[in-house]
């Protein structure tokens, strides 16, 4: 999967396309699935490391979580749940070649 753009500019037609379309659907599609499994799950903590994780190994890798906004203080709690699981150098980063995936 290829990162989108994250210049967040109104003229853009990439950002533009993602406000417009999908944008307002994955939030609901998140809040729900956050919603449900912190109600079910015996550590939801551990969960949504996992799913920080296997979503970062999606991207290439964990940087990819941050990469909109890498300086802000939410950026930095994110990055630091991910790398707990995915190593400081993306070591363990799912389907990274490291853990046995492919690239
Ligand atoms: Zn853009």
């Amino acid at each position: 999967m290829k990162p989108g753009c994250r210049c967040g500019g109104f003229e853009c037609p990439q950002c533009q396309a993602w406000r417009s379309g999908p944008a307002a659907g994955i939030r609901a599609a998140a809040i729900e699935a956050i919603t449900q499994a912190a109600a079910h799950e015996h550590s939801f903590p551990e969960w949504l490391a996992d799913v920080l994780a296997v979503a970062a190994g999606q991207l290439g890798s964990s940087y990819e979580l941050i990469a909109g906004r890498p300086g802000s203080w939410e950026a930095s709690l994110v990055d630091e749940l991910v790398k707990g699981t995915v190593g400081y150098n993306d070591e363990y980063l799912p389907g990274h070649a490291g853990r046995g995936g492919q690239e």
